[in-house]
């Protein structure tokens, strides 16, 4: 396995040991990337290495931790080829422990708070990081403490208590839940793991860019969407790209990178039409898609920079256009995905009928959860179209796409 060489501030470059907990960068509260000694690697991990090894993220234990790994089998999730749209692959996370992708990120950060000691841990989620964090904390032995808007999916409510944390529901956005853990945290002997503001996360969740690499025997995709909220798998899976050009693994060919938000929150999208470098706080953030609700993103000044290097873009879709992807990969694909995962598919569209991308371009559309994590979510948007469109009842069944029937 890599050993830690040092973490490495995203701003400033700034070296810090990773001997004990780290949060940002103590300059300018950058965020830290975790390096390691890949060059001591390159001739024993390669990917002929890989063979018949665990099929989780820690088949790719090189480029991980060096610790005993809290493992409840998250990762190499299934690649799905379209079985309507031709060079489209569906890379589904809805088959991750607690049904979503933040059970990557959050068992890396999990595993290195039980390795350094650490017995408290917080975090402000927008819902499914919560139930990531409360569910690798139980089987850590770890004390969880999450803070999520009370307007959450129930199902991340649900699973929270289950798994024993201890939740506080805020009303208002997961901004507000991040300033609370803030006030808090010193106080309480918290050890905060948002978005970001600790350096492993990033690593759990860089595993998709391996996924997708060996999963395409190792021929990056034309593009990839990622459904954008903190954006920490972006970010991760540049990540992976860089590390695995080092290794020899593939060239220097890139994927454009695609960030997918609702129209409701889409302080990316925004900064990237304006073309600046960060975002601005998104007023009145509201959408389906709770993952997506997050008015400013941390690393917002990564998630750009990687659109710009990677010649990609970011693009928003409305909520009636991502509940309409949920019914059409439900029912056209089999596939019952997140609505935030449904966004990947709304936008694929926008992005070939503006020629921004081709019919031929080979994509991979991510879907961040399960569909089951929002039941409410999505019966509660069904009733809403029901009496939007009054007494028009076909054209609602066609526009939810069968997935909500009427009673
Ligand atoms: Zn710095």
């Amino acid at each position: 396995m890599a050993r830690i060489l040092y973490l490495e501030c995203t701003k400033c470059g700034e070296k810090l040991g990773a001997e004990k907990p780290q949060t940002v960068c103590p300059n300018d509260a950058g965020s830290l990337y975790v390096r390691y000694d890949l060059q001591s690697l390159k001739e024993s991990f390669t990917r002929e290495s890989l063979a018949g090894r665990v099929a989780s993220m820690w088949r790719y234990r090189e480029v991980l931790p060096e610790v005993e790994p809290i493992t409840l089998g998250e990762g190499f999730t299934p690649m799905l080829p379209s079985r309507k749209q031709a060079n489209v692959l569906i890379k589904d996370e809805g088959l991750n422990p607690t049904g979503s992708f933040k059970a990557r990120g959050l068992c890396a950060a999990v595993t290195m708070a039980k390795a350094y000691g650490l017995k408290k841990l917080a975090v402000p989620s927008a819902g499914n990081a919560a139930s990531a964090l409360a569910c690798y904390a139980a089987a850590a032995g770890i004390e969880a403490h999450i803070f999520m808007p009370r307007d959450v999916p129930a199902a991340n409510l649900v699973e929270c208590r289950q798994y024993g944390a201890e939740v506080v529901l805020v009303d208002g956005l997961i901004s507000d839940c991040a300033r609370m853990v803030g006030e808090r945290r010193d106080k309480e002997g918290w050890f905060d793991v948002s978005t970001l503001k600790e350096p492993f996360r990033v690593e759990g969740k860089k595993t998709m860019g391996y996924e997708v690499a060996e999963q395409l025997a190792w021929k990056l995709p034309d593009a990839i969407f990622y459904p954008t909220g903190g954006g920490v798998g972006l970010i991760g899976m540049w990540k992976a790209f860089e590390e695995m050009e080092y290794l020899g693994w593939i060239g220097r060919e890139r994927p454009r990178m695609i960030a997918v938000q609702a129209a409701g929150c889409a302080p990316i999208s925004k900064a990237w039409q304006e073309k600046k470098p960060v975002s601005e706080f998104w007023p009145k953030a509201a959408t389906v898609a709770a993952g997506l609700r997050v008015p400013k993103a941390y690393a917002d000044y990564l998630i750009l920079d990687i659109l710009r290097q990677s010649g990609g873009t970011a693009i928003a879709v409305s909520d009636d256009e991502i509940m309409r992807s949920v019914g059409e990969w439900a029912s056209q694909e089999g596939i019952f995905a997140a609505p935030e995962g449904a966004a990947s598919l709304a936008a694929y569209r926008k992005l070939v009928d503006t020629g921004f991308l081709k019919a031929s371009d080979r994509v991979v559309l991510f879907n961040t959860g399960s569909g089951l994590k929002y039941i409410d979510a999505i019966q509660s948007h069904g009733k809403e179209h029901a009496a939007r469109d009054g007494n028009s009842g076909a054209m609602k069944r066609k526009r939810m796409g069968g997935i909500i029937q009427p009673y």
